[in-house]
């Protein structure tokens, strides 16, 4: 038994909680969603739900093929208790395709595959607006070290190789997605949450978006995309 305490942190889809042991938190997903820096916000009933079991299915999938995870265990349909990291403010996005910021930035075509898979990093700074940085700024303002960021880079590579071919067999191209670290007993391990809130999916014969575009975009069917693809993974 979790004994749920005090929040410690509120974000604009999930609050994270003490528990009774220090080393551990409890995360709840919200059903909120929020887009454009907050400018956008919705409830999406169930959102927070869906993302709760898609991110403990990524996480597990993660710990079998030997990536470690602060993910634990699901406690409740919103709530997954993970290890309490000291979260790396750098967020790392992985890239295959071009879509969302790389193709205004580049004047790439949406959809156009990336010759090789692209890493970005921003500083995590929702009052700055999360800007992109380089490895210059991340030891510059001491971020994180040479040998953390090999580790962070060198999993985040990996996570993508694991996720191509899984997703793939579901019918699901991954397009990109966005990962935080964190420090654990020494170690660095991946952290925060895997799922359409943060990845960018399309179906891989329609090109459907089976993710959070769909809310950016005022596309519509943003929770019935999201159950979608958590019916390809049970399957
Ligand atoms: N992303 C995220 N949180 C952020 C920014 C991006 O989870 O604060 C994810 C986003 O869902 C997409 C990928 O990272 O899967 C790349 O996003 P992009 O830079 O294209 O930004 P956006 O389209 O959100 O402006």
């Amino acid at each position: 038994m979790v004994c749920k305490g005090v929040s410690v942190y509120e974000g604009k889809a999930k609050i994270v909680f003490k528990t009774d042991d220090r080393h551990r938190l409890l995360i709840e997903f919200k059903d909120d969603a929020t887009a454009f820096d907050g400018v956008k916000k919705d409830r999406l009933p169930d959102k927070g739900i869906l993302n709760n079991r898609l991110s403990a299915i990524f996480f597990r999938l993660l710990e079998e093929n030997g990536i470690e995870t602060h993910f634990i265990e699901s406690v409740s349909d919103r709530e997954m208790l993970v290890k309490a990291l000291e979260i790396i403010p750098v967020e790392v996005v992985v890239r295959n395709i071009a879509a969302g910021s790389i193709a205004k930035r580049l004047g790439l075509e949406e959809g156009v595959k990336l010759n090789r898979t692209v890493l970005e990093f921003s500083l995590k700074d929702d009052a700055l607006h999360d800007p992109m940085i380089n490895h210059y700024h991340i030891y510059a303002l001491d971020l994180a070290t040479a040998e953390e960021m090999a580790e962070i880079e060198k999993t985040a590579l990996a996570i993508n190789a694991i996720l191509i071919p899984y997703l793939e067999a579901k019918g699901i191209k991954l397009v990109d997605f966005k990962l935080e670290f964190g420090r654990y007993q020494g170690r660095v391990i991946l952290g925060d949450e895997i799922s359409p809130d943060t990845c960018r999916f399309w179906d891989s014969s329609s090109g459907e978006k089976l993710d959070k575009d769909r809310f950016r975009r005022d596309l519509g069917g943003v929770v019935d995309a999201y159950r979608e693809v958590l019916r390809r993974l049970e399957n």
